[in-house]
C-alpha cells in the first residue's frame, strides 16, 4: 500500500540522515521543504521531494495537503500515564496554600497514589491508561515512554509494567517501559529506607528483569526521596540486567545526581529545574540527554528548566510532558512546545527539534523515529491549514493537529 501526500505547505524535519542528537547551535536549524510531496509505503517513509519534481509513478492513494504542514509525530520521552484516579482534591488544597505534608496527610502525594493503585485491578488500570494514551496520540504523540512507580510493592510495580506491555500489544506506536520502583519510600519502610533500597535491588529488580518488561530504570534522586548514593546503587544494579538509566534529578535541589547519572552513562536526566554550573559541566562530552518538563513547572508553579543556559553551553535538550496525576495532569506535547518557547525562551525550531529528534534519542529511537527520513516509520502528524509551523507553539492551548499517522495508518 503506497500513499502519496501532495502539495504539503511545509514538510518539517526532513533529513536524509539523522544519526545523532542536535546540540547547541545545531538545535536552531530545522530543515523544511516547502510545497512538498511525501511517499509512504505500508508503515515506512519511502521518499519525499518538492512538487515540481514529483516522480511519474503509481501509488494506491493520493492525499492533497494544501495549506497543511507535515511533521514527524511527537516523541514523549517521560510520562507516568498509568495511574488510578485523579488528584483534583490535592489541586484545590494546593490553591488554598496547604503544604506538601498537609496534602500528604489528607490523602495526596505519590504514596497515596500508590495506595490507590495497589487496590485497583489490572484491567481497570489498563482501561484508564488506554484512554489517556488514545487522547495523547490524537494530539500528535507517536512514540512514548511510560513509567511504573505508583506501585511501590513488587506486585503492584509488576502490575503497572504488565499494563504497559498490554498497551504495547494493543497500540502500534513504540512504548518504552521504565521501572521506577524508587519513586518514593513506601510508608512501611519509612524508618528504614535502606531496607527498601535493598528490597528493590535484591527482589524487585531481578523479578522485573526476569519478565523482560522494562527498558530502563529510573530513580527520583532528590532531597527527602533517594540520595545520590542510593541512586548510584540502583543504577549499577540495573546495569547488571542491561537496563540503562533515565533519572529524575534536580527538580528541587542540586545534590549531585547529574554527575552520578552521567558517570553511569544514563540515557537521560530529566527535570533539571535547578541547575548549577557544576551540573552543566558534568553534562559536557557525555551521551546523556537533558530533558525538560515544562508542563510540570507550569502546573506546580516552580522554575522552568534553564533551556538557554543548556543550549547556549552547546548541549542538547529534549522536552517531554511528565504526564502524571500529581504534578502534570496533561499529556499534550503541543502545550509543552508553547511553554518551551514562551517560558524557556526556546525558538520554535529548537522546541520542535527537542520534541522530535532529541526526544527520539532519549528513547533510543533515533534510527526509526523523530524525523522525516526515508526508511523511518511513518509516524506523522498533519496540521490544519496554518500560516507557519511556528503557529503551533504561538497559538498556545489550541489543537491544530488534524490527522495523525502511526506506522502509516491514520488514527
Ligand atoms: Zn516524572
Amino acid at each position: 500500500m503506497k500513499t502519496l501526500f501532495t502539495h504539503i505547505k511545509g514538510l518539517v524535519q526532513v533529513r536524509e540522515e539523522s544519526s545523532t542528537w542536535l546540540a547547541g547551535e545545531a538545535m536552531s536549524h530545522l530543515p523544511v521543504l516547502e510545497n512538498a510531496w511525501l511517499l509512504i509505503e505500508n508503515d515506512k517513509i519511502i521518499d519525499y521531494g518538492s512538487m515540481p519534481n514529483l516522480p511519474d509513478k503509481t501509488w494506491d492513494e493520493q492525499i492533497d495537503l494544501s495549506g497543511k504542514f507535515v511533521l514527524p509525530a511527537w516523541v514523549d520521552s517521560h510520562t507516568h500515564l498509568i495511574y488510578a484516579g485523579n488528584r483534583e482534591q490535592e489541586f484545590i488544597d494546593r490553591i488554598k496554600g496547604l503544604t506538601y505534608e498537609e496534602i500528604a496527610a489528607k490523602g495526596g502525594g505519590i504514596v497515596n497514589s500508590a495506595k490507590n493503585l495497589q487496590t485497583t485491578s489490572e484491567n481497570e488500570l489498563y482501561l484508564q491508561a488506554a484512554n489517556r494514551l488514545e487522547q495523547v496520540m490524537q494530539m500528535g504523540t507517536g512514540a512514548i515512554e511510560i513509567k511504573s512507580g505508583y506501585g511501590l510493592t513488587l506486585e503492584a510495580e509488576l502490575k503497572m509494567l504488565s499494563v504497559i506491555k498490554k498497551l504495547r500489544q494493543q497500540y502500534d506506536l513504540p512504548i518504552k517501559a521504565t521501572f521506577l520502583g524508587a519513586h518514593a519510600v513506601p510508608p512501611e519502610y519509612k524508618n528504614n529506607q535502606k531496607a527498601y533500597v535493598d528490597h528493590l535491588i535484591n527482589e524487585m529488580l531481578p523479578a522485573v528483569a526476569e519478565q523482560g518488561i522494562a527498558n530502563y530504570v529510573d530513580v527520583f534522586c532528590e532531597k527527602n526521596y533517594f540520595s545520590v548514593a542510593e541512586t548510584e546503587r540502583i543504577i549499577e544494579a540495573a546495569q547488571q540486567y542491561g537496563l540503562p538509566a533515565k533519572i529524575h534529578v534536580n527538580q528541587f535541589y542540586a545534590i549531585g545526581g547529574i554527575a552520578a547519572s552521567v558517570k553511569h552513562n544514563a540515557r537521560s536526566v530529566d527535570h533539571l529545574e535547578v541547575l548549577t554550573d557544576t551540573d552543566l559541566n558534568a553534562l559536557q562530552h557525555t551521551q546523556t540527554m537533558p530533558v525538560a518538563l515544562p508542563s510540570c513547572s507550569f502546573f506546580i508553579d516552580i522554575p522552568y528548566t534553564p533551556a538557554r543556559k543548556i543550549i547556549d553551553a552547546g548541549l542538547p535538550l529534549a522536552i517531554a510532558t511528565d504526564y502524571n496525576p500529581g504534578t502534570t495532569p496533561n499529556g499534550n506535547m503541543n502545550f509543552c512546545l508553547s511553554l518551551a518557547c514562551i517560558k524557556m525562551k526556546m525558538t520554535p525550531e529548537e522546541a520542535i527539534n527537542a520534541a522530535t529528534l532529541n526526544a527520539a534519542y532519549a528513547l533510543d529511537l533515533l534510527d526509526t523515529h523523530g524525523s522525516i527520513t526515508p526508511g523511518k516509520q511513518a509516524n506523522l502528524l498533519i496540521t490544519e491549514k496554518i500560516p507557519s509551523y511556528g503557529f503551533l507553539p504561538y497559538s498556545f492551548g489550541q489543537n491544530h493537529i488534524e490527522q495523525v499517522y502511526i506506522n502509516g495508518k491514520r488514527l
